[in-house]
Protein backbone atom coordinates (compact mmCIF):
# COMPACT_ATOMS: atom_id res chain seq x y z
CA UNK A 1 0.00 0.00 0.00
CA UNK A 2 0.99 3.41 -0.83
CA UNK A 3 2.14 6.07 1.65
CA UNK A 4 -0.14 8.28 0.08
CA UNK A 5 -3.19 5.64 0.45
CA UNK A 6 -2.09 5.39 4.03
CA UNK A 7 -2.42 8.10 4.94
CA UNK A 8 -5.22 8.63 2.81
CA UNK A 9 -6.88 5.75 4.91
CA UNK A 10 -6.12 7.20 8.21
CA UNK A 11 -7.79 10.25 7.90
CA UNK A 12 -11.06 8.58 6.50
CA UNK A 13 -10.67 6.50 9.46
CA UNK A 14 -10.96 9.05 12.08
CA UNK A 15 -12.99 11.55 9.91
CA UNK A 16 -15.86 8.71 9.90
CA UNK A 17 -15.45 8.48 14.14
CA UNK A 18 -16.20 12.58 14.36
CA UNK A 19 -12.38 14.19 13.74
CA UNK A 20 -12.12 16.94 12.38
CA UNK A 21 -9.05 16.70 9.74
CA UNK A 22 -6.69 19.97 10.50
CA UNK A 23 -4.24 20.17 8.03
CA UNK A 24 -0.15 19.91 8.74
CA UNK A 25 1.22 23.02 10.90
CA UNK A 26 5.03 24.05 9.09
CA UNK A 27 7.90 22.41 10.02
CA UNK A 28 9.03 25.65 12.12
CA UNK A 29 6.19 26.72 14.39
CA UNK A 30 5.97 29.39 16.99
CA UNK A 31 7.45 27.76 19.76
CA UNK A 32 10.12 28.80 21.59
CA UNK A 33 11.39 25.71 23.09
CA UNK A 34 11.25 23.89 19.68
CA UNK A 35 13.95 24.14 16.55
CA UNK A 36 11.01 22.11 14.57
CA UNK A 37 7.78 20.52 15.37
CA UNK A 38 8.98 16.78 16.43
CA UNK A 39 5.09 15.55 17.44
CA UNK A 40 1.99 15.52 15.43
CA UNK A 41 0.59 17.18 19.47
CA UNK A 42 2.87 19.97 18.97
CA UNK A 43 0.00 22.58 16.95
CA UNK A 44 -2.53 21.30 19.19
CA UNK A 45 -0.54 22.30 22.79
CA UNK A 46 -2.66 25.34 24.04
CA UNK A 47 -5.44 22.64 24.18
CA UNK A 48 -3.48 20.56 25.89
CA UNK A 49 -2.97 22.79 28.58
CA UNK A 50 -5.84 24.72 28.70
CA UNK A 51 -4.61 27.81 27.59
CA UNK A 52 -6.91 27.99 24.61
CA UNK A 53 -10.62 26.42 23.78
CA UNK A 54 -9.98 24.11 20.65
CA UNK A 55 -12.74 24.32 18.45
CA UNK A 56 -13.56 20.91 18.15
CA UNK A 57 -13.53 17.98 20.98
CA UNK A 58 -11.88 15.06 18.39
CA UNK A 59 -8.75 16.27 15.74
CA UNK A 60 -6.84 14.28 13.42
CA UNK A 61 -3.98 14.97 11.26
CA UNK A 62 -0.73 13.91 9.35
CA UNK A 63 1.65 16.12 10.55
CA UNK A 64 5.36 16.82 9.55
CA UNK A 65 8.25 16.31 12.03
CA UNK A 66 11.97 16.23 12.60
CA UNK A 67 13.45 14.68 15.28
CA UNK A 68 17.70 16.10 14.83
CA UNK A 69 18.45 13.94 17.83
CA UNK A 70 17.29 10.91 16.03
CA UNK A 71 19.95 11.78 12.73
CA UNK A 72 22.77 9.53 14.36
CA UNK A 73 20.09 6.64 14.52
CA UNK A 74 19.84 7.23 10.57
CA UNK A 75 20.80 4.72 8.24
CA UNK A 76 21.29 2.18 11.82
CA UNK A 77 18.21 1.28 13.04
CA UNK A 78 15.44 0.57 10.61
CA UNK A 79 13.16 3.01 12.39
CA UNK A 80 14.25 6.41 12.59
CA UNK A 81 14.37 9.23 10.00
CA UNK A 82 15.28 12.93 10.85
CA UNK A 83 12.37 13.92 8.75
CA UNK A 84 8.77 11.79 8.90
CA UNK A 85 5.10 11.89 9.18
CA UNK A 86 3.18 11.18 12.53
CA UNK A 87 -0.53 10.43 12.01
CA UNK A 88 -2.38 11.40 15.27
CA UNK A 89 -5.69 11.52 16.32
CA UNK A 90 -7.03 13.70 19.47
CA UNK A 91 -9.54 14.30 21.65
CA UNK A 92 -9.98 17.26 23.67
CA UNK A 93 -12.22 16.30 27.14
CA UNK A 94 -14.15 13.57 24.64
CA UNK A 95 -13.18 9.99 24.60
CA UNK A 96 -10.33 8.23 26.95
CA UNK A 97 -8.66 5.08 27.11
CA UNK A 98 -11.66 3.05 25.58
CA UNK A 99 -12.40 4.57 22.71
CA UNK A 100 -8.58 5.18 22.08
CA UNK A 101 -7.74 1.96 22.41
CA UNK A 102 -10.95 0.63 20.40
CA UNK A 103 -10.18 2.64 17.73
CA UNK A 104 -6.46 2.20 17.31
CA UNK A 105 -7.22 -1.85 17.00
CA UNK A 106 -9.70 -1.37 14.30
CA UNK A 107 -7.82 0.38 11.86
CA UNK A 108 -4.52 -1.47 12.36
CA UNK A 109 -6.65 -4.93 11.72
CA UNK A 110 -9.58 -4.52 9.62
CA UNK A 111 -8.91 -6.16 6.46
CA UNK A 112 -7.10 -3.66 3.51
CA UNK A 113 -10.12 -4.59 1.36
CA UNK A 114 -12.31 -3.28 3.81
CA UNK A 115 -10.22 0.12 4.40
CA UNK A 116 -8.07 -0.87 7.75
CA UNK A 117 -4.27 -1.72 7.34
CA UNK A 118 -5.00 -5.27 7.78
CA UNK A 119 -2.19 -5.98 9.67
CA UNK A 120 -2.05 -9.63 11.59
CA UNK A 121 -3.26 -8.82 15.16
CA UNK A 122 -1.07 -12.24 16.16
CA UNK A 123 1.93 -10.13 15.79
CA UNK A 124 0.47 -6.66 16.98
CA UNK A 125 2.17 -6.62 21.18
CA UNK A 126 0.91 -3.50 23.27
CA UNK A 127 2.57 -1.81 26.13
CA UNK A 128 1.15 -0.26 29.28
CA UNK A 129 2.22 1.87 32.13
CA UNK A 130 2.39 -0.59 34.91
CA UNK A 131 0.16 0.45 37.36
CA UNK A 132 -2.42 1.22 34.87
CA UNK A 133 -4.96 -1.83 35.33
CA UNK A 134 -7.72 -0.20 33.29
CA UNK A 135 -5.42 0.06 30.29
CA UNK A 136 -3.81 -3.23 30.44
CA UNK A 137 -7.82 -4.78 31.35
CA UNK A 138 -8.85 -3.05 28.13
CA UNK A 139 -6.73 -5.13 25.68
CA UNK A 140 -7.41 -8.10 27.50
CA UNK A 141 -10.74 -8.06 27.68
CA UNK A 142 -12.43 -5.31 25.55
CA UNK A 143 -9.58 -6.23 22.88
CA UNK A 144 -8.82 -9.49 23.70
CA UNK A 145 -5.28 -9.65 23.36
CA UNK A 146 -3.84 -12.49 25.75
CA UNK A 147 -1.99 -11.34 28.72
CA UNK A 148 1.11 -12.59 27.70
CA UNK A 149 1.56 -10.41 24.71
CA UNK A 150 0.52 -6.90 27.04
CA UNK A 151 4.16 -5.79 28.56
CA UNK A 152 3.96 -4.02 31.64
CA UNK A 153 6.85 -0.69 31.41
CA UNK A 154 7.26 2.12 34.27
CA UNK A 155 7.90 5.76 33.84
CA UNK A 156 11.10 5.64 31.73
CA UNK A 157 8.66 4.44 28.54
CA UNK A 158 5.42 4.64 29.24
CA UNK A 159 4.92 7.98 31.09
CA UNK A 160 4.11 11.37 29.41
CA UNK A 161 4.47 14.56 31.11
CA UNK A 162 5.81 17.53 30.35
CA UNK A 163 9.09 18.11 32.06
CA UNK A 164 7.15 20.70 34.45
CA UNK A 165 4.03 20.41 36.86
CA UNK A 166 0.91 20.02 34.28
CA UNK A 167 -0.41 17.36 32.71
CA UNK A 168 0.56 14.11 32.65
CA UNK A 169 -0.57 10.71 32.60
CA UNK A 170 0.28 6.82 31.20
CA UNK A 171 0.73 6.17 27.79
CA UNK A 172 0.02 2.44 25.69
CA UNK A 173 1.95 2.16 22.75
CA UNK A 174 1.56 -0.67 20.16
CA UNK A 175 4.68 -2.60 18.82
CA UNK A 176 4.22 -5.02 15.51
CA UNK A 177 6.28 -8.32 15.87
CA UNK A 178 8.43 -8.46 12.32
CA UNK A 179 9.59 -12.06 13.01
CA UNK A 180 12.92 -13.95 13.94
CA UNK A 181 14.87 -12.52 11.30
CA UNK A 182 15.04 -9.07 12.77
CA UNK A 183 15.75 -10.34 16.69
CA UNK A 184 15.06 -12.20 19.50
CA UNK A 185 11.75 -13.70 20.82
CA UNK A 186 10.23 -11.93 24.39
CA UNK A 187 8.20 -8.44 23.14
CA UNK A 188 9.13 -5.30 23.48
CA UNK A 189 10.65 -4.64 26.25
CA UNK A 190 13.76 -7.23 24.87
CA UNK A 191 13.99 -6.55 21.67
CA UNK A 192 12.89 -3.01 19.88
CA UNK A 193 14.35 -3.85 16.62
CA UNK A 194 12.18 -7.04 16.06
CA UNK A 195 9.31 -5.42 18.06
CA UNK A 196 9.34 -2.47 16.21
CA UNK A 197 7.24 0.80 17.80
CA UNK A 198 4.41 1.84 15.86
CA UNK A 199 1.39 3.87 17.85
CA UNK A 200 1.75 5.86 21.15
CA UNK A 201 -1.30 6.25 22.73
CA UNK A 202 -0.72 9.32 25.41
CA UNK A 203 -3.66 9.78 27.82
CA UNK A 204 -3.81 12.82 29.66
CA UNK A 205 -5.12 12.33 32.79
CA UNK A 206 -3.50 13.67 36.22
CA UNK A 207 -2.03 16.75 36.86
CA UNK A 208 1.49 16.70 38.11
CA UNK A 209 2.40 19.30 40.96
CA UNK A 210 6.16 18.37 40.92
CA UNK A 211 8.57 16.81 38.57
CA UNK A 212 11.73 16.22 39.63
CA UNK A 213 12.86 13.93 36.12
CA UNK A 214 11.60 11.60 33.47
CA UNK A 215 10.06 8.80 36.23
CA UNK A 216 10.30 10.80 39.22
CA UNK A 217 7.65 13.26 39.73
CA UNK A 218 4.19 13.77 42.38
CA UNK A 219 0.33 13.19 40.78
CA UNK A 220 -1.91 16.09 42.63
CA UNK A 221 -4.63 14.45 41.19
CA UNK A 222 -7.11 13.90 38.21
CA UNK A 223 -7.69 16.26 35.38
CA UNK A 224 -10.93 17.76 35.50
CA UNK A 225 -11.33 17.29 31.45
CA UNK A 226 -8.94 13.91 30.42
CA UNK A 227 -7.74 14.38 26.29
CA UNK A 228 -5.85 11.79 24.46
CA UNK A 229 -2.40 12.62 21.81
CA UNK A 230 -2.03 9.56 20.01
CA UNK A 231 1.11 9.06 17.28
CA UNK A 232 1.42 6.86 14.54
CA UNK A 233 4.78 6.67 12.50
CA UNK A 234 3.55 6.71 9.04
CA UNK A 235 6.76 5.53 7.66
CA UNK A 236 6.98 3.10 10.17
CA UNK A 237 3.90 1.39 8.99
CA UNK A 238 4.32 2.13 5.20
CA UNK A 239 7.50 -0.15 5.84
CA UNK A 240 5.34 -3.33 6.94
CA UNK A 241 2.63 -2.70 4.50
CA UNK A 242 5.14 -2.54 2.09
CA UNK A 243 6.72 -5.49 3.25
CA UNK A 244 10.45 -3.20 2.99
CA UNK A 245 13.23 -3.84 5.94
CA UNK A 246 13.34 -0.22 6.92
CA UNK A 247 12.11 3.22 6.47
CA UNK A 248 14.63 4.16 3.54
CA UNK A 249 12.91 1.51 1.22
CA UNK A 250 9.40 2.73 1.14
CA UNK A 251 8.02 4.51 -1.83
CA UNK A 252 8.29 7.68 -1.11
CA UNK A 253 12.76 7.18 -0.05
CA UNK A 254 13.76 4.36 -1.64
CA UNK A 255 13.88 5.97 -5.38
CA UNK A 256 16.42 8.33 -3.79
CA UNK A 257 18.60 5.75 -2.66
CA UNK A 258 18.03 3.85 -6.01
CA UNK A 259 19.58 6.90 -7.96
CA UNK A 260 22.23 7.16 -5.91
CA UNK A 261 23.33 3.49 -6.17
CA UNK A 262 22.84 3.74 -9.81
CA UNK A 263 25.17 7.20 -9.55
CA UNK A 264 27.67 5.55 -7.20
CA UNK A 265 27.48 2.16 -9.11
CA UNK A 266 26.91 0.39 -5.96
CA UNK A 267 24.29 -2.43 -5.50
CA UNK A 268 22.61 -1.80 -2.38
CA UNK A 269 21.24 -4.58 0.19
CA UNK A 270 23.65 -7.17 -1.68
CA UNK A 271 25.27 -7.36 1.53
CA UNK A 272 22.98 -6.85 3.75
CA UNK A 273 20.90 -9.18 6.81
CA UNK A 274 17.54 -7.80 7.60
CA UNK A 275 19.03 -6.41 10.55
CA UNK A 276 20.10 -3.05 9.31
CA UNK A 277 22.58 -2.36 12.38
CA UNK A 278 24.56 -4.92 10.62
CA UNK A 279 24.58 -3.60 7.04
CA UNK A 280 27.69 -2.61 4.57
CA UNK A 281 28.64 0.45 5.52
CA UNK A 282 27.91 1.35 1.90
CA UNK A 283 24.34 0.64 2.67
CA UNK A 284 24.28 2.64 5.46
CA UNK A 285 25.58 5.71 3.52
CA UNK A 286 23.21 5.34 0.66
CA UNK A 287 20.23 5.36 3.67
CA UNK A 288 21.56 8.54 4.89
CA UNK A 289 22.22 10.12 1.31
CA UNK A 290 18.00 8.78 0.74
CA UNK A 291 16.86 10.38 4.57
CA UNK A 292 18.68 13.61 4.07
CA UNK A 293 17.82 14.46 0.72
CA UNK A 294 14.23 14.02 1.74
CA UNK A 295 14.66 15.99 5.20
CA UNK A 296 16.69 18.83 3.24
CA UNK A 297 14.06 19.50 0.73
CA UNK A 298 11.06 19.28 3.23
CA UNK A 299 13.40 21.94 5.54
CA UNK A 300 13.72 24.05 2.58
CA UNK A 301 10.46 24.22 1.32
CA UNK A 302 9.15 25.19 4.79
CA UNK A 303 11.78 28.24 4.85
CA UNK A 304 14.47 26.98 6.38
CA UNK A 305 17.62 27.80 4.61
CA UNK A 306 21.36 26.72 5.21
CA UNK A 307 22.91 28.68 8.45
CA UNK A 308 25.71 28.37 10.81
CA UNK A 309 23.12 28.05 13.71
CA UNK A 310 19.71 27.26 14.87
CA UNK A 311 17.57 25.40 12.26
CA UNK A 312 19.89 26.50 9.45
CA UNK A 313 22.67 24.57 10.82
CA UNK A 314 20.74 21.25 10.99
CA UNK A 315 19.76 22.01 7.44
CA UNK A 316 23.65 22.86 6.59
CA UNK A 317 24.83 19.88 8.28
CA UNK A 318 21.82 17.81 6.73
CA UNK A 319 22.91 18.74 2.97
CA UNK A 320 26.65 17.70 3.48
CA UNK A 321 26.35 14.75 5.18
CA UNK A 322 24.05 13.72 2.32
CA UNK A 323 27.15 14.98 -0.48
CA UNK A 324 29.86 13.60 1.74
CA UNK A 325 28.18 10.03 2.07
CA UNK A 326 27.74 10.33 -1.93
CA UNK A 327 31.75 11.09 -1.99
CA UNK A 328 32.42 7.98 0.28
CA UNK A 329 30.76 6.06 -1.87
CA UNK A 330 32.87 7.06 -4.63
CA UNK A 331 30.68 9.85 -6.18
CA UNK A 332 32.76 13.46 -6.54
CA UNK A 333 30.51 15.28 -8.90
CA UNK A 334 27.66 17.71 -8.00
CA UNK A 335 24.89 14.82 -6.61
CA UNK A 336 21.86 17.29 -5.37
CA UNK A 337 20.90 18.22 -9.16
CA UNK A 338 20.37 14.05 -9.51
CA UNK A 339 18.46 13.73 -6.31
CA UNK A 340 16.65 16.44 -5.18
CA UNK A 341 14.45 16.16 -8.15
CA UNK A 342 13.70 12.31 -7.38
CA UNK A 343 12.71 13.18 -3.62
CA UNK A 344 10.31 15.90 -4.98
CA UNK A 345 8.57 13.70 -7.75
CA UNK A 346 7.71 11.28 -4.51
CA UNK A 347 6.86 13.75 -1.91
CA UNK A 348 4.58 16.35 -3.94
CA UNK A 349 1.55 13.73 -4.02
CA UNK A 350 1.31 14.89 -0.09
CA UNK A 351 3.08 17.94 -0.60
CA UNK A 352 2.13 19.81 -4.32
CA UNK A 353 3.56 22.75 -3.08
CA UNK A 354 7.15 21.06 -3.28
CA UNK A 355 6.36 21.13 -6.87
CA UNK A 356 5.37 24.76 -7.95
CA UNK A 357 7.95 25.93 -4.96
CA UNK A 358 10.81 23.69 -6.46
CA UNK A 359 13.32 26.50 -8.25
CA UNK A 360 13.41 28.18 -5.07
CA UNK A 361 14.17 25.19 -3.10
CA UNK A 362 16.69 23.77 -5.68
CA UNK A 363 18.12 26.80 -5.72
CA UNK A 364 18.95 27.18 -2.65
CA UNK A 365 20.11 23.46 -1.73
CA UNK A 366 22.64 23.24 -4.53
CA UNK A 367 24.08 26.56 -3.88
CA UNK A 368 25.14 24.92 -0.47
CA UNK A 369 26.03 21.98 -2.05
CA UNK A 370 28.50 24.26 -4.73
CA UNK A 371 29.39 26.24 -1.42
CA UNK A 372 30.56 22.80 0.34
CA UNK A 373 32.75 21.94 -2.70
CA UNK A 374 34.55 24.91 -2.73
CA UNK A 375 35.41 24.17 1.54
CA UNK A 376 36.60 20.33 0.75
CA UNK A 377 39.12 22.22 -2.06
CA UNK A 378 40.05 24.73 0.23
CA UNK A 379 40.62 21.80 3.06
CA UNK A 380 42.27 19.80 0.53
CA UNK A 381 45.17 22.19 -0.25
CA UNK A 382 45.87 22.36 3.51
CA UNK A 383 45.10 18.97 4.41
CA UNK A 384 47.96 17.90 1.34
CA UNK A 385 50.54 20.52 2.73
CA UNK A 386 50.11 18.99 6.43
CA UNK A 387 50.40 15.57 5.22
CA UNK A 388 53.59 15.94 3.07
CA UNK A 389 55.04 18.18 5.83
CA UNK A 390 54.64 15.12 8.26
CA UNK A 391 56.63 13.22 5.85
CA UNK A 392 59.42 15.26 5.58
CA UNK A 393 59.67 15.13 9.93
CA UNK A 394 59.45 11.55 9.53
CA UNK A 395 62.17 11.41 7.29
CA UNK A 396 64.32 14.11 8.95
CA UNK A 397 64.16 11.78 12.00
CA UNK A 398 65.06 8.62 10.31
CA UNK A 399 61.84 6.87 9.92
CA UNK A 400 61.20 5.40 12.95
CA UNK A 401 58.30 7.02 14.22
CA UNK A 402 55.32 6.94 11.55
CA UNK A 403 53.92 9.53 9.77
CA UNK A 404 51.44 11.94 11.80
CA UNK A 405 48.96 15.10 11.81
CA UNK A 406 49.03 16.21 15.26
CA UNK A 407 45.69 16.71 16.79
CA UNK A 408 45.88 20.46 16.39
CA UNK A 409 46.31 20.22 12.57
CA UNK A 410 43.02 17.77 12.43
CA UNK A 411 41.09 20.30 14.94
CA UNK A 412 42.44 23.27 12.37
CA UNK A 413 40.93 21.49 9.35
CA UNK A 414 37.80 20.71 10.95
CA UNK A 415 37.32 24.15 12.58
CA UNK A 416 38.37 26.51 10.18
CA UNK A 417 38.07 24.66 6.95
CA UNK A 418 34.94 22.30 7.86
CA UNK A 419 36.97 19.26 6.98
CA UNK A 420 35.39 16.58 8.92
CA UNK A 421 37.72 14.28 10.66
CA UNK A 422 36.55 10.69 8.50
CA UNK A 423 37.50 12.50 5.27
CA UNK A 424 41.06 14.25 7.06
CA UNK A 425 41.54 10.25 8.53
CA UNK A 426 40.74 8.68 5.25
CA UNK A 427 42.85 11.25 2.71
CA UNK A 428 45.28 11.12 4.97
CA UNK A 429 45.70 7.23 5.43
CA UNK A 430 45.48 7.49 1.57
CA UNK A 431 49.02 8.95 1.50
CA UNK A 432 50.25 6.72 4.50
CA UNK A 433 49.89 9.04 7.03
CA UNK A 434 47.92 8.58 10.41
CA UNK A 435 46.29 11.19 12.25
CA UNK A 436 46.54 12.19 16.12
CA UNK A 437 42.57 11.36 16.39
CA UNK A 438 42.98 11.33 20.35
CA UNK A 439 44.23 14.99 20.22
CA UNK A 440 41.89 15.81 17.91
CA UNK A 441 38.77 14.48 20.12
CA UNK A 442 39.99 15.72 23.09
CA UNK A 443 40.42 19.35 21.51
CA UNK A 444 37.04 18.91 20.38
CA UNK A 445 35.34 17.89 23.35
CA UNK A 446 37.26 21.33 24.93
CA UNK A 447 34.91 23.45 22.21
CA UNK A 448 32.54 21.49 23.07
CA UNK A 449 32.34 22.41 27.01
CA UNK A 450 32.31 25.90 25.57
CA UNK A 451 29.68 25.74 23.58
CA UNK A 452 28.00 23.79 26.62
CA UNK A 453 28.52 26.39 28.92
CA UNK A 454 27.44 28.40 26.35
CA UNK A 455 23.89 27.22 25.46
CA UNK A 456 23.00 26.77 28.92
CA UNK A 457 23.28 30.22 29.14
CA UNK A 458 21.20 31.21 26.42
CA UNK A 459 18.78 28.38 27.48
CA UNK A 460 18.36 29.79 30.86
CA UNK A 461 14.76 31.49 31.64
CA UNK A 462 12.92 28.81 29.09
CA UNK A 463 10.93 25.73 30.43
CA UNK A 464 11.40 23.22 28.73
CA UNK A 465 8.77 20.25 28.49
CA UNK A 466 9.37 16.33 27.98
CA UNK A 467 7.69 15.82 24.75
CA UNK A 468 10.56 18.14 23.11
CA UNK A 469 13.11 16.18 24.85
CA UNK A 470 15.40 15.66 22.17
CA UNK A 471 15.05 19.70 20.91
CA UNK A 472 16.87 20.28 24.59
CA UNK A 473 19.14 17.67 24.13
CA UNK A 474 20.04 19.70 21.15
CA UNK A 475 19.80 22.58 22.86
CA UNK A 476 22.43 21.86 25.31
CA UNK A 477 24.86 19.78 23.21
CA UNK A 478 24.68 21.06 19.97
CA UNK A 479 27.72 20.40 18.99
CA UNK A 480 27.82 16.97 20.08
CA UNK A 481 24.89 16.16 17.51
CA UNK A 482 26.64 18.55 14.92
CA UNK A 483 30.08 16.32 15.40
CA UNK A 484 27.98 13.32 15.07
CA UNK A 485 26.95 14.32 11.24
CA UNK A 486 30.57 14.46 10.49
CA UNK A 487 31.88 11.61 11.67
CA UNK A 488 28.72 9.08 11.56
CA UNK A 489 29.16 8.75 7.70
CA UNK A 490 32.16 6.56 8.24
CA UNK A 491 31.48 4.39 11.09
CA UNK A 492 30.35 1.15 9.83
CA UNK A 493 28.01 -1.25 10.65
P1 LIG B 1 11.39 5.19 19.28
O1 LIG B 1 11.34 4.65 20.69
O2 LIG B 1 11.30 4.12 18.25
O3 LIG B 1 12.52 6.14 19.06
P2 LIG B 1 9.57 7.19 20.17
O4 LIG B 1 9.05 6.51 21.39
O5 LIG B 1 10.66 8.18 20.32
O6 LIG B 1 10.04 6.07 19.08
P3 LIG B 1 7.12 8.72 20.01
O7 LIG B 1 7.67 9.97 20.58
O8 LIG B 1 6.28 7.85 20.86
O9 LIG B 1 8.34 7.86 19.37
O10 LIG B 1 6.36 9.10 18.65
C1 LIG B 1 5.19 8.45 18.19
C2 LIG B 1 5.45 7.60 16.96
O11 LIG B 1 6.16 8.31 15.95
C3 LIG B 1 6.30 6.39 17.25
O12 LIG B 1 5.52 5.34 17.77
C4 LIG B 1 6.87 6.07 15.88
O13 LIG B 1 5.95 5.29 15.13
C5 LIG B 1 6.99 7.42 15.21
N1 LIG B 1 8.39 7.92 15.24
C6 LIG B 1 9.07 8.44 16.29
N2 LIG B 1 10.32 8.82 15.94
C7 LIG B 1 10.44 8.54 14.62
C8 LIG B 1 11.49 8.70 13.66
N3 LIG B 1 12.67 9.27 13.99
N4 LIG B 1 11.27 8.30 12.39
C9 LIG B 1 10.09 7.74 12.04
N5 LIG B 1 9.05 7.56 12.89
C10 LIG B 1 9.22 7.95 14.16
MG1 LIG C 1 12.68 8.06 19.83
MG1 LIG D 1 9.76 4.57 22.12
MG1 LIG E 1 6.99 6.15 21.87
Amino acid sequence: METAEIRRRWLRYFESKGHSVVPSAPLIYDDPNLLFVNAGMVPFKPYFLGQQTPPWSRATSVQKCVRTGDIEEVGKTSRHGTFFQMNGNFSFGDYFKREAIEMAWELLTTAQSEGGYGLDAERLWPTVFKDDDEAFALWRDVVGVPEARITRRDENDNYWHMGVPGPGGPCSEIFFDRGSDYGVEGGPAVDEDRYMEIWNLVFMQYELSAVRSKADFDVAGELPARNVDTGMGLERIASLLQGVDNLYEIDEVFPVLDRAAEMTGKRYGDRSGHDAAHSHPDDVHLRVVADHVRSSLMLIGDGVTPGNEGRGYVLRRMLRRAVRAMRLLGYEDKALPELLPVSKDRMKASYPELETDFARISQIAYAEEDAFRRTLVAGTTILDTAVSRAKQTQASTGGQAPAQLSGAQAFQLHDTYGFPIDLTLEMAGEQGVQVDEGGFRRLMQEQRDRAKADAKAKKAGHGSTEVWKELRALGATDFRAYDALDTEATVSG
